[in-house]
């Protein structure tokens, strides 16, 4: 325990000269038993459950810029596990409930808010879609509610129920659904995995991976080389460049996503309201911004920036749904690097090169994954063999067409949906 109310006001009282650093800034080892490249929300909680749950330390986790910098410190924050598709359904279901034990299981305050999720339906078409999804979240053993309008009317009575070309139907109400504090997600399990003995290496790019007759041998960085018996890439938007070096071509393009916040307001959105067909979503963080985003900006891009096109067409579907917003003052915008995969379901898989394990393609949907997907990945990479969660996330499925996951119905390039 190293926080307490006592110790935050004694802190505050002088000067907060006593507060240690979170984890170390070790340099980084000439040999690994297990690197990790890529220091976002997959790659620390990859590291902590090896450390946690399989007992290794002997773990490096090279991250190029800095904890955070990524997508996990990018994301609109949405937990949920809303999915209908098997592969999909288990694995997020599982991820849930790794969610609600996370601030226990880190000691650390993620701001963990079950506040409910709401999908808006806008059509019959749609409504029914959402009945078969929610009777695949019960049968799950995950909670679904079905609203008719005025359900939805008494949850979120500020929307336009009467639009001309989106009047809503109804909605799919998930309410262990919710947002946790994203940054704070890569900290905890960053503190969590360094107190394990894990080094975290910061401002260590890769930029080789060395493979000798088949098998991995370790990794080049901007700081030298590494050995490793075992190398996991775990870094999302930038997949495809990173497994270039082991001389792969991943079924991933890069795409940007944006998000938006506006000036801290007082309660006005208990809920994270998704409206689906005009690709907008909303929440309200806990200091007062609206936070909300929608859909991919259409061009393949490693930029960590947007363009205007999209920003026009988020602030449009807001005002469509939500009028009111219109007096909401947005104060900043960013954007980051989404692994985007043909069916929009993620890889977790051992590669042909022997000790080198892939994690990727969670295209706008990871960070709900963080706690499931290190789990996971973690089981993979110790054992050599899959988490019974995730038995269907593999790479040969985009070669063979065998066990595609589309959960949104659409199509094989879900990328250019
Ligand atoms: C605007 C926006 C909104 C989103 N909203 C949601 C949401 O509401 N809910 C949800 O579930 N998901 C959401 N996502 C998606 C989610 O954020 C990502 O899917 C997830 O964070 C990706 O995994 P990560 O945290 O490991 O990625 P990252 O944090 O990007 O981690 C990858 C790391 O790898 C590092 N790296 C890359 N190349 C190298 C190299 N050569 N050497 C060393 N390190 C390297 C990068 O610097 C980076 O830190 C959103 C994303 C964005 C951008």
């Amino acid at each position: 325990m190293r926080f307490s109310g006592l110790r935050v006001l004694t802190e505050g009282l002088t000067g907060n000269r006593g507060w240690r650093p979170h984890w170390r800034d070790p340099d980084p080892r000439p040999e690994y038993d297990i690197v990790i490249i890529g220091g976002g929300g997959h790659g620390l909680s990859t590291a902590y459950y090896l450390a946690r749950e399989h007992g290794l330390s002997n773990i490096a986790v090279l991250e190029k810029g800095y904890i955070g910098g990524g997508n996990v410190g990018r994301n609109t924050t949405i937990v949920r596990a809303n999915y209908g598709l098997p592969g999909n359904s288990e694995f997020y279901s599982h991820s849930l409930k790794l969610w609600e034990g996370l601030e226990q299981e880190l000691n650390y305050n993620v701001m963990m808010s079950q506040r409910g999720v709401l999908n808006l339906c806008h059509s019959d078409g749609q409504r029914d879609a959402f009945a078969r999804r929610a009777n695949a979240m019960v049968n799950q053993g995950d909670d679904a509610i079905l609203l008719d309008r005025a359900g939805v009317r008494r949850l979120v009575p500020y929307l336009d129920f009467d639009n001309i070309r989106f009047p809503i139907y109804g909605g799919l109400y998930h309410p262990r659904g919710g947002t946790a504090r994203h940054d704070a997600v890569a900290w905890g399990y960053a503190r969590g995995a360094d107190g394990r003995g894990v080094d975290i290496v910061q401002n260590c790019e890769v930029t080789g991976i060395d493979i000798d007759n088949g098998r991995v041998t370790g990794v080049q960085t901007s700081r030298g080389a590494i050995r490793a018996k075992k190398v996991g890439i775990v870094v999302a938007g930038r997949s495809g460049q990173v497994a270039a070096m082991a001389g792969m071509r991943l079924p991933v393009e890069s795409h940007i996503l944006q998000a938006f916040v506006t000036e801290g307001l007082k309660p006005v959105i208990d809920h994270v309201v998704t409206f689906g067909m005009g690709h907008f979503y909303i929440s309200q963080s806990d200091k007062g911004g609206l936070v909300f985003g929608g859909d991919l900006d259409f061009y393949a891009s490693y930029a960590q920036r947007g363009n205007l096109p999209m920003q026009e067409h988020v602030m449009e579907a807001a005002m469509t749904l939500m009028p009111v917003i219109g007096k909401a003052r947005v104060l900043r915008s960013w954007g980051g690097i989404m692994d985007m995969s043909p069916d929009g379901s993620p890889i977790i898989d051992r590669t042909h090169i022997d000790g080198l394990y892939l994690n990727c393609g969670w295209c706008y949907g990871g960070f709900k994954a963080v706690p499931a997907s290190g789990n996971c990945f973690a089981h993979l990479i110790a054992q050599d063999r899959p988490h019974p969660a995730a038995t269907r996330f593999r790479l040969d499925r985009f070669r063979t067409g065998v066990g595609l996951m589309d959960e949104e119905g659409t199509g094989a390039q879900h990328n250019l949906h």
